[in-house]
């Protein structure tokens, strides 16, 4: 019987992988072969702060961009329309929100950290089924072997079969919006400014990458978004000027577009029996306000916290270390969930108390400090 099993080789997994490694438990990581993650994260400076604190990643400024400004701009046709809105890093004394990373680059960095591990052993395949026992869970591999852990994580995503064999309760809500994602080139640098352009279906963003270089995230309808991806790369650069505002002069594709469909997903707990859900096994958001993958560092923070406030080396551990990471875990993500779910209806809302309500309250974000401050503290995710 090993101590723990990792299933899930993302963003989540791998992070998950280094904390329960090096917390002292022999530990399995199953990672079957997938296609590189094209995206990119906008991550917070306490998701940040937690990478370095953990030896994920040294040096943000080798691998990620720093996000100075967020801006807003709505353009909708909509009767009562909001104004435009910046927030600054310096407004609340700091040189940045945090940094825009490529996916893979992040991926990258925390398989450097996973390597040096010595507890550490990655098997790359997949897991079929899982039935948890008193003590133990038995696992069930894509390569034909058994295993049994005393502590088993998911980290296996949206569809997790860890979430679904071990029983846990969850909501899933799919949308018909989509997004859509690819690197631009632009005229013009963006400099630290992420930018929003708010339309009917949902915004058109471009996250700072560095230089002249940006990286677009389009939500909009799924046949919409469709349509575009069969379009020529001229087609589509000439969209994304047209959609920028030319803000930035002629803009240039540097990579091929991607479209990832939406949904949103909760769980009522996020651990027990000895299994813990992180990432989004537990928990998925359009991607507004950049919460995602911030929230599944903070789960990773949490089971850590959880595996230092537990005994190891007694029978039983897994069990405990299941409860605590879901008190831990309980608060931070019904209110994450509802505050992106919110968001994310206003945006989309149209009709008229909807498109007031969210008016009026980028006009109170933009003139009433405490509100401000507020929003602030929401979206870097301070607890
Ligand atoms: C367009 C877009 C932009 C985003 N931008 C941001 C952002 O700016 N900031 C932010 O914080 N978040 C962002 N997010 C969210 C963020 O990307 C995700 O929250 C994060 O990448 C999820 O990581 P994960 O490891 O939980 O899941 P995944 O990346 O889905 O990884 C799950 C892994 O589990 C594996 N797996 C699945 N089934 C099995 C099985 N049976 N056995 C073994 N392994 C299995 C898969 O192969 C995969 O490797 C964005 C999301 C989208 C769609």
């Amino acid at each position: 019987m090993t101590d723990a099993v990792i299933v899930g080789g993302g963003l989540a997994g791998l992070a998950a992988a280094v904390a329960v490694a090096r917390a002292g438990l022999d530990t399995i990581h199953l990672v079957p072969k997938g296609p590189p993650d094209r995206r990119t994260s906008a991550l917070m400076l306490p998701s940040v702060e937690y990478l370095q604190s953990a030896g994920l990643v040294t040096e943000p400024a080798s691998i990620g961009h720093p996000l100075t400004q967020i801006r807003i701009i709505d353009m909708t046709p909509r009767l009562i329309r909001a104004p435009e809105t910046l927030f600054d890093s310096a407004e609340i004394g700091l040189s940045a929100f945090g940094w825009n990373f490529p996916n893979v680059k992040l991926a990258e960095a925390f398989e450097a950290a996973r390597s040096g591990l010595p507890r550490l052993r990655t098997i790359e395949t997949t897991l079929d089924d899982l039935s948890i026992g008193d003590d133990s869970s038995t696992l069930k591999l894509g390569n034909g072997e058994t295993l049994t852990a005393a502590l088993v994580v998911g980290a296996d995503g949206k569809k997790s079969r860890v979430r679904e064999s071990a029983g846990f309760r969850a909501r899933e809500n799919g949308f018909t919006q989509a997004a859509l994602v690819c690197d631009l080139g632009l005229e013009r640098p963006i400099g630290g400014a992420s930018i929003e352009f708010h339309y009917e279906n949902g915004p058109f963003t471009l996250v700072p990458a560095g230089g002249n270089r940006a990286n677009l995230v389009w939500i909009d309808e799924r046949d919409t978004l469709k349509a575009v991806q069969e379009g020529s790369k001229e087609q589509m650069a000439a969209l994304f000027r047209e959609k920028s505002q030319r803000l930035f002069g002629a803009i240039e594709l540097l990579t091929p577009a991607h479209m990832f469909l939406l949904s949103t997903l909760s769980v009522d707990i996020a651990g027990k029996d000895g299994v813990v859900l992180v990432g989004e096994s537990a928990h998925a958001f359009p991607p507004i306000g950049a919460q995602g993958l911030n929230l599944g560092l903070r789960d990773v923070a949490d089971l850590a916290a959880s595996l230092a406030a537990t005994d190891l080396g007694q029978p039983g551990f897994a069990r405990r270390v299941s409860e605590d990471y879901a008190r831990r875990r309980a608060g931070d993500l019904a209110r994450t969930g509802v505050v992106v779910d919110t968001l994310f209806r206003s945006l989309l809302a149209d009709f008229l108390p909807a498109q007031a309500m969210r008016a009026g309250g980028l006009w109170a974000l933009k003139l009433l400090p405490p509100l401000r401050k507020a929003a602030f503290d929401v979206g870097m995710g301070v607890r």
